[in-house]
């Protein structure tokens, strides 16, 4: 009969690869929390409405990528990515009557339709934190900060942080209106997902991938606009307390005017960190302010910035992590006598197995040399004395014990 296989974008996370993905979600645990950060869990699938609100419909998420079914006729999609569904939470749940700033970070599996190639899945994982309440850049400068320090603790350098103030509505407004201007004579000759975006979501021109229109984005009169200051004074004051605030803690980061983020709702500061050290999909992390996505979903009128990382991309970085050897394993031919000492063991929190097949004892002496640091051997004298032998893997020494003064240390 035909195998079958795991689905195209999607991948099984395999025991070998644990030590490294409880790696990082330990130390996501640690690190947030060290910020006054609490988790928090959402369902995988939502409204279809929530994303198409919350992420943006001129949005190649919500416009190509989403995996959306019905369900009595409701439409349900996978999450792609989790702002929009903690946000929900947020709001469905009044966690704006707690005292801000409320910090929440999750971690789980997002789901995009695109093409996969390396660095890109349909099903993946992420790591993120959205903090809530406050809009002065000191919150910006905490969020960037947990970001790298995260990655500081995980081991990785080599890694860029760009920076950029996207404006607020009104000044982006008069930013979009110009680029326009500028951009319009070229109109026919953009890509076709410029030709939608001009019209749609003119900041997304800039994201564009394809050459053709990148040179275009390269001529004098077009870098003139997006290279010149469009963001208004209290938009670059909050923008130049955060370099303030970044510079004194030497977080290095570059200006990078290109960097839009594809999701509709950020404002003000936008960044991604990318590693020198991945091919073409090179962001680890991409994030942002959201100042109106809480009331445009229909809660108050409360600000937020958050930062979502890429899992699978990390754990590339990071390659292999040995796994951890059992404490002990139980050699024995008596099975009840070798059953009830791997079960006290266990009780005392020590990790340990023993064969269930009852083998040659040489048998099973070579077992636990493989997979187990320590071999206790229960033989006929060691039962008939209350004894056993404890025999270290690595050194190879070996001395017989009552069985009360058992020590692994
Ligand atoms: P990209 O430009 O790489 O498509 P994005 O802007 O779509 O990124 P975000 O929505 O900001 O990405 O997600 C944050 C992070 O999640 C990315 O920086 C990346 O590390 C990771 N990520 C996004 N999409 C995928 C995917 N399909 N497979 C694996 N990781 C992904
Ligand atoms: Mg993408």
């Amino acid at each position: 009969m035909a195998i079958i296989k795991v689905q195209k974008g999607t991948k099984d996370i395999l025991p070998p690869e644990m030590p490294i993905w409880h790696f990082m979600e330990e130390k996501a645990k640690k690190i947030f929390t060290k910020y006054g950060a609490k988790e928090i869990r959402t369902p995988i699938f939502e409204a279809t409405e929530l994303f198409a609100r919350g992420v943006g419909d001129t949005t190649d998420i919500v416009n190509k990528e989403m995996y959306t079914f019905e369900k009595s006729d409701r439409s349900l999609t996978l999450r792609p990515e989790n702002t929009a569904g903690v946000v929900r939470a947020f709001i469905e749940n009044g966690m704006h009557r707690l005292s801000a700033p409320v910090k929440l970070w999750y971690k789980g599996p997002m789901f995009r339709y695109e093409r996969p190639q390396a660095g890109r899945q349909r099903q993946f994982h992420q790591v993120g934190v959205e903090v809530f309440g406050i809009k002065q850049a000191t919150a910006d400068a905490e969020v960037i900060l947990m970001a790298v320090n995260y990655l500081k603790e995980l081991g990785l350098n080599d890694l860029t942080v760009e920076l950029n103030s996207l404006g607020c509505p009104k000044c982006r407004e008069e930013f979009k209106t110009r680029l326009k201007d500028v951009i319009r004579p070229y109109l026919p000759q953009l890509c076709e997902d410029c030709q939608t975006r001009f019209d749609k979501n003119p900041l997304r021109l800039l994201d564009c991938k394809s050459p053709e229109c990148q040179e275009i984005y390269a001529k004098p009169e077009i870098q003139a606009v997006i290279q010149g200051d469009f963001i208004c004074q209290e938009c670059s004051d909050h923008f130049e307390e955060l370099k303030g605030y970044l510079d004194t803690l030497g977080i290095k980061y570059e200006r990078n005017k290109l960097l839009v983020r594809g999701l509709d709702y950020y404002n003000r500061t936008v960044f991604e960190i990318k590693s020198n050290n991945l091919g073409s999909q090179n962001a680890v992390c991409g994030g942002g302010r959201y100042d109106s996505l809480v009331k445009n979903l229909g809660g108050e009128d409360v600000p937020a910035i958050g930062f979502a990382m890429g899992m699978e991309r990390l754990a590339s970085l990071l390659g292999e992590k040995q796994d951890e050897k059992l404490t002990a394993y139980v050699v024995s031919n008596n099975t009840i006598e070798a059953i009830k000492l791997t079960e006290e063991l266990r009780s005392k929190d020590i990790t340990c197995e023993f064969d269930l097949t009852n083998k040659k004892f040489v048998k099973q002496l070579e077992k636990a040399s493989k997979i187990a640091k320590y071999a206790l051997i229960l033989g006929e004298d060691e039962i008939a004395n209350n004894e056993i032998t404890v025999k270290n893997l690595d050194s190879g020494e070996q001395k017989t014990v009552k069985r009360n003064e058992l020590d692994m240390k």
